[in-house]
Parts: structure tokens; C-alpha cells; sequence
């Protein structure tokens, strides 16, 4: 008899156990990609606790990251006020208060546990995917990002939640962040809570001293960002391949390596000297190259065991 599906596999400490946030099982998700990128055959039946359940059905995406991910964000969103519990209060604070009225008393009582619950589920990691004994590929968390002990499925999708949540305008805290860098995500915070002020002038002004700063502090510690003398790296030994669904071209790998370029912020650095090379071809194709190294650089940074264990020119970067 043919299979008409394919389950994932359930540990035994994990059976009973939605695959998305932890719950208790309810149904199984018959998952099929839309678009179907990498020609799946049959549905994937993934274990799904109620509400993850009713979420799946109007999600339509590529793949299961994509949906896990969507899953999150839905239940961020529906839980958004249980998660800020989290931002406005500490443990003690809210134990200490002194709230008044009996329905005052019963946010007390509850307040906290609904905050670490939905944290739970938000964060809830599953468990690696595989089927009949072989795991999945391909199957990414790079872009995930924490702050404050809660998982965001994105920086993008982190800003949207931490600015509604400390009431400050999203795009400033953006302006703010592209100029920090993502990684100073709370520094960032910090800055736009207590600058946003109450003109477009002053939160300019704010910016440009804030870069001013910035500007400063990089001065100081310039040989950190100074990208090393770099190497040439014969073309035939470097590595072409695919990572997050984009081709990993070997020719700007090797310009990286000639320009002992390692981090994202020294790409940006040598951003025109990338396009005029590579803008001689076509615009298009430079475009391309340099979304490519992006995305790679940026892989590197996000995760640094990938970058030792699994990137397949981690030998070169190790020489620079
Ligand atoms: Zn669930």
C-alpha cells in the first residue's frame, strides 16, 4: 500500500505535544508548500495543539520554517497584551503592587502566569524535523531574533511588536536601529524611548547626534572594522551553493576574499567598489552578487556555528 502522506517524526517526550508551541496535541496540519519550490510530493502531517491548528489552514507558504514562523507571529499577535506583561512589570513589581477592586486583584493573580505562558509558546523551539529517520533540510531559525527573553521571528517582525509595545513610533525606532545596527537592539530601544520627543525636528536632531556618536566611538576602534589585506582564492577552490533559496555566486565570494571582506559592515564599507566591479557585466547582476553576499555575511554573524562547522569556505575566512 502507497502512502498518500508523510508524518514527521514525534520523539517520545514529545508525543501528545504541538510541534509549533508546546501545547497538548489536538489534530494533525496536513502541510503542502504553496508555492511548491522544492517539489513536494506528498502533505507532511505536522502535530498541531488546537489553536495551531485553526491558525495553519489560512496559511499559505513555501515551507515549514515559513509556516512555523507565521504560526508565531499570529499567536504574537493574538497574545501581544500577555506578552507586554512581561515589558511593564518585573515579578516582584507586580507581586508588591497594590492593586485596588476585585477585578484589579485578579489581573494580580493571573498576570504573570499568562505573561510566561504565552513567552513559553512563543519561544517554544520544537523539535528538528525529520522524516523516517532523515532530517530535513534547509530548515532555518538565522533570522530569529531575541530580545529580552522572547523569540521574534524576525528583526522586522521584532520592531513592529517592541514599538507597539513601548509606544514608540516604528519608524523612528527603524531610523534608530539602521543606525546602531541590529545587533544593539536594546541599546536602540533605549535611545528612541527616551529621545522620540515631540517634533520631527528634535527626533532629527536626536539622529544626527546620535550618528555623531556613533561616528566617534567607530574612530576609536577603527582597526576592528578595517577589513584585513585580503587573499586571492583560486576560483576552482571556492565553494558555489544555496543558502536560504539563493546562489551563493563563487565570483563574489572570491571578491570578498581578495578584499578581506568578513563582516557585513565592511561590505557596506566597499558597497560602490563591489558595483563598479561587478556593475561592468550589469547592474542587475551586481544587485544580485551583493544581495547574495549579504545574505551570507549575514549568516556568519547571526550564526556563528554555521559559520565554523558548516559554511564550506570557512577555511578561507579563517585565513583572513
Ligand atoms: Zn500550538
Amino acid at each position: 500500500m502507497t502512502l498518500s502522506y508523510q508524518v514527521i517524526d514525534v520523539p517520545f517526550e514529545y508525543r501528545h505535544t504541538c510541534w509549533f508551541c508546546g501545547e497538548p496535541y489536538y489534530e494533525s496540519h496536513s502541510f503542502m508548500a504553496s508555492p511548491n519550490y522544492d517539489q513536494q510530493t506528498l502533505p507532511i502531517l505536522v502535530p498541531c495543539c488546537q489553536e495551531c491548528f485553526s491558525l495553519c489552514k489560512s496559511i499559505k507558504v513555501s515551507g515549514l520554517d515559513i509556516l512555523r514562523d507565521k504560526v508565531k507571529e499570529q499567536l504574537h499577535r493574538k497574545y501581544e497584551k500577555h506578552l507586554q506583561i512581561g515589558i511593564n512589570w518585573t515579578k516582584e513589581e507586580l507581586e508588591d503592587c497594590e492593586f485596588e477592586g476585585k477585578a484589579l486583584e485578579g489581573f494580580k493573580e493571573s498576570a504573570w502566569a499568562m505573561y510566561e505562558i504565552a513567552k513559553g509558546r512563543v519561544n517554544y523551539a520544537g523539535w528538528p524535523l525529520a522524516i523516517d529517520g532523515q532530517p530535513m533540510a534547509s530548515f532555518s531559525s538565522a533570522f530569529h531574533v531575541q530580545f529580552d527573553g522572547v523569540t521574534y521571528t524576525s528583526l522586522q517582525h521584532a520592531v513592529e511588536q517592541l514599538a507597539k509595545a513601548y509606544a514608540i513610533p516604528q519608524p523612528y525606532l527603524e531610523e534608530v536601529i539602521e543606525v546602531v545596527g541590529r545587533e544593539k537592539l536594546a541599546y536602540a530601544i533605549r535611545f528612541a524611548k527616551t529621545t522620540y520627543g515631540y517634533s520631527a525636528q528634535e527626533r532629527m536632531a536626536s539622529i544626527a547626534s546620535l550618528r555623531a556618536l556613533l561616528a566617534e566611538e567607530q574612530a576609536l576602534s577603527m582597526p576592528m572594522t578595517t577589513p584585513s589585506s585580503g587573499i586571492d582564492v583560486p576560483l576552482a577552490d571556492i565553494r558555489e551553493f544555496i543558502l536560504h533559496r539563493t546562489v551563493m555566486p563563487a565570483v563574489a565570494t572570491q571578491w570578498l576574499f581578495k578584499h578581506g571582506v568578513t563582516t557585513l559592515q565592511q561590505l557596506a564599507d566597499q558597497e560602490d567598489a563591489f558595483f563598479a566591479h561587478f556593475g561592468q557585466d550589469s547592474e542587475f547582476t551586481a544587485f544580485t552578487y551583493f544581495n547574495a553576499m549579504q545574505i551570507y555575511l549575514e549568516q556568519r554573524e547571526l550564526d556563528m556555528q554555521w559559520a565554523k562547522e558548516h559554511d564550506p569556505n570557512q577555511a578561507w575566512f579563517a585565513k583572513l
